[in-house]
């Protein structure tokens, strides 16, 4: 059972120095450090440090202790998982956010704010919204659309920052004093919410766990966890605490190195898929450090291609599919196997994979569009695509395609292609090779062009007009063709409709832009959906230049569009 009470003190963790929550709900007043919320009286249930507790409006279910079957026996040890992904919100952060908002009502804050890799401000949105109170969220540029579509639909304001999430933080920092704000995030009250794991976890039976394993990034889940148990052993609800094991990427490990210094890190740069953990600076450092100490636990970093080996182990024996994040337990209890032979472990399924499908695609090569033909389907299936496509995650790819059954013609497309791009100075890599390939796969060879453009030129105009003058060869003739339009894309395609839809009208219903990498040259595939009354055509460019790959994309798809038609 779950209590209110408003029988505790905050204190800060090193000093206890004891501090108002009028004044202070992050840090200690006195000298800077993370506070603890600490309770008069040991009790039998769960307490929480709210006047009233209203039952939480969106969860519904306790998540699942799941059995690990088929891991279990392949690794030797009695593996459990408990599904953290089934919450509301796709991520165990609801426990936290669930209370936090509660205490900003208490608190009578105008509003609540945070920053966030994403997962917390898709929690604390849909709390905010239920619970009728505007919410802010300060999210780094790179968050998952995922993650950015929840907070959106909750109708929380959403500010994007260029940086990492310390930036993020640093920035809602300020922002939280501009106003009568209650500032969430991974402080003193998400830990009281996040405790209610343990509590959960022991009510379905499963208090006999040798050995928890907790991704980590700020730590305040871990923290949690470890609360939970402290406070269920001092109610004299159980008589042990598992050893706790704290995983990091070894791209973003500030928590596991600091540990092995025993002193607080802050990494400037953090880089990996895991992007839910990647945290430069750990608010709740020092609250591992003791849950480590105090459990005899353990910490573990894994490599980028240990985590998507993971992530493809966990869904692929087990059926669960989980978000990088998600997948380190199983990671770092592979790389030390030998270690927990026997034991019983408990991986903690963090967030779920439908979070950031965006590692899946990178990841794994891509599909290539076919025409609707039964002989191209079967060809395709006899030409090993698919087989290679299974085989192609997260391995090192390098002489991946070589094998590919790619005819005579395709193959000099694809070199065609190739040099096109490399007369531009750029040298693909190899998840660039891939995505070209794939979308060469099904090219007809024997596409007849309409139009060619020679050149194009720019000129920027008032209020974001663009205007773009383009020289086609039309038929064998030579045309110059002028047109205004919103952005260079728009212009460029207008200036080019205005002569082809003489031959062939064409509506350009939508476009799609993918950039493949970070880097300036990155390949560029752009991706048209093109009408003619009732029929639709899909068609696709690849360059390291944007218009380029439009046009491409554009003159491909009249020419596809007139053959399929009969023009
Ligand atoms: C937030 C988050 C973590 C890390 O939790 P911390 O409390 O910041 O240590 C791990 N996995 C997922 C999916 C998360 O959203
Ligand atoms: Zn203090």
């Amino acid at each position: 059972m779950a209590t209110a009470t408003t029988g505790y003190t905050l204190k800060c963790v090193p000093n206890g120095h004891p501090n108002s929550e009028e004044e202070t709900t992050t840090y200690c007043t006195e000298c800077g450090s993370v506070l603890r919320v600490d309770y008069d009286q040991p009790s039998e249930d769960l307490q929480y440090p709210l006047k009233n507790i209203l039952p939480d409006p969106l969860k519904t279910h306790p998540t699942a202790l799941k059995r690990l079957g088929r891991l279990s026996e392949t690794y030797g040890a009695d593996l459990w998982t408990k599904l953290e992904f089934e919450h509301p919100t796709g991520c165990f952060k609801d426990r936290g956010s669930y209370i936090e908002v509660q205490k900003a009502r208490e608190l009578e804050a105008d509003a609540i704010c945070l920053a966030s890799t994403g997962n917390m401000a898709a929690s604390v949105a849909a709390y905010a919204c239920y619970f009728n109170i505007p919410c802010f969220v300060f999210v780094p540029e790179k968050t998952t659309e995922a993650k950015l579509a929840q907070a959106t639909i909750f109708d929380a304001n959403i500010i994007r920052i260029k940086g990492s999430f310390s930036t993020c933080e640093q920035l809602c920092r300020e922002f939280a004093k501009s106003g009568n704000y209650y500032l969430a995030g991974d402080f003193v009250f998400r830990e009281e919410g996040q405790k209610s794991f343990t509590y959960e976890l022991v009510d379905q039976g499963g208090s006999d766990m040798d050995y928890i394993f907790i991704p980590v990034g700020c730590g305040t889940n871990f923290s949690a966890i470890f609360k939970g148990y402290k406070e269920m052993r001092e109610g004299g609800l159980i008589d042990r605490i598992p050893k706790l094991v704290a995983i990091q990427p070894d791209q973003s490990s500030p928590v596991v190195e600091g540990i092995f210094k025993k002193e607080k890190i802050v990494k400037e740069q953090v880089q990996t898929m895991a992007s839910s953990v990647a945290v430069p600076d750990p608010v709740d450092f020092y609250k591992v450090l003791e849950g480590i100490d105090q459990s005899e636990g353990m910490a573990f970093t894994v490599s980028e291609d240990e985590i998507l080996d993971a992530l493809k182990e966990l869904a692929v024996t087990e059926g669960d599919f989980v978000e990088p994040a998600g997948a380190l337990p199983l990671a770092a209890f592979k790389k030390h196997n030998e270690q927990f032979s026997g034991k019983k472990c408990l991986f903690v399924a963090t967030g779920t994979g439908f979070k950031d499908t965006q590692v899946v695609t990178k990841h794994s090569l891509n599909s290539p569009v076919l025409s609707a033909d039964l002989k191209k389907v079967i060809s395709y299936v006899n030409s090993g695509f698919i087989g290679m496509q299974k085989k192609s995650w997260g391995k090192s790819r390098d002489t991946f395609m070589a094998n590919l059954k790619m005819d005579k013609e395709h193959e000099q497309l694809y070199n065609d292609y190739v040099s096109k791009i490399n007369k531009k100075g750029k040298t693909l890599s190899n998840n660039e090779i891939e995505v070209l390939q794939s979308l060469i796969f099904d090219e007809d060879t024997d596409l007849k062009y309409p139009v060619e453009v020679l050149d194009y030129k720019l000129i920027m105009r008032k209020h974001g007009l663009v205007q773009a003058t383009v020289k086609l060869s039309l038929e064998g003739r030579e045309v110059v063709s002028e047109s205004k339009g919103v952005g260079p894309i728009d212009a460029v395609l207008t200036a080019i409709r205005t002569e082809t839809d003489n031959v062939f009208p064409l509506v350009v219903e939508n476009h799609e832009i993918d950039i493949l990498s970070p880097d300036t040259d990155s390949l560029v595939t752009v991706t048209l959906t093109l009408r003619n009354g009732e029929q639709q055509w899909v068609s696709k460019g690849a360059s390291p230049d944007t218009l380029e790959a439009v046009i491409q994309a554009f003159t491909k798809g009249l020419a596809i569009a007139m053959k399929g038609s009969h023009v």
